[in-house]
């Protein structure tokens, strides 16, 4: 059965996840309010800025609804703002409404005003997969979130650290990206989502 994923559509960069989506075969979704998740296989929660995202989700009742989702296991892949929005501990901003369910501490906006956005060729290693470790994989950091190193709780795996910070974690049918994947025309990760947390579930 043809699967389709929903790519949270309120703000930020989820043009570019729907077009990887599609070019690799599969039909997505713009989500921007509750009625929208029924349906869906998987979701994508883009980056864009956090405390926007977050009060368009309080203003349209999603928080809940996507909480119970991540819950019943619904394979969510959340990149950079999205990341912030799924981490259990924020450094500062740790009011801000959220769905949570990454057992992680995330520090907003932590690489620095001269660094802000960069590029770093990335080693990914996840066991069992020979396309991501073939070759480094083009991260590309916007005002990224840094994963605190020992922020790191129990259930969460990390496939991918940079100078000694995690950039791409896994906690179950949660992968999370500090970066940018969808920005490179690399759409390993995306392809990797698919065929190991959506057609697996
Ligand atoms: N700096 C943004 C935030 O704090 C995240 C940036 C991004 O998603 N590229 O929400």
């Amino acid at each position: 059965m043809s699967k389709t994923i929903g790519v949270l559509a309120l703000q930020g960069a989820f043009a570019r996840h729907m077009q990887v989506f599609e070019s690799l075969g599969v039909s997505t979704v713009e989500v921007r309010e509750p009625d929208d998740l029924p349906g869906i296989n998987g979701l994508v929660i883009p980056g864009g800025e956090s405390t926007t995202i977050s009060k368009m989700l309080v203003r349209w009742d999603l928080i809940e609804p996507i909480k119970r989702l991540i819950d019943n296991g619904l394979p969510v892949f959340v990149t950079c703002a999205g990341l912030i929005l799924l981490a259990d501990h924020l450094v500062n901003w740790d009011d801000l409404p959220r769905p949570g369910g990454l057992n992680l501490t995330v520090v907003r906006n932590a690489y620095g005003r001269q660094i802000d956005s960069f590029e770093a060729s990335l080693e990914i290693s996840i066991p069992g997969d020979p396309a991501l470790s073939e070759s480094p994989f083009n991260g590309v950091f916007i005002r990224a979130p840094r994963i605190v190193a020992d922020g790191v709780g129990e259930g969460v795996e990390v496939l991918c650290s940079f100078e000694g910070h995690p950039v791409l974690v896994r906690q179950g049918n949660i992968l999370g990206a500090s970066f940018h994947p969808e920005l490179t025309g690399d759409d390993r990760l995306h392809e990797w989502f698919l065929n190991n947390m959506v057609n697996a579930r």
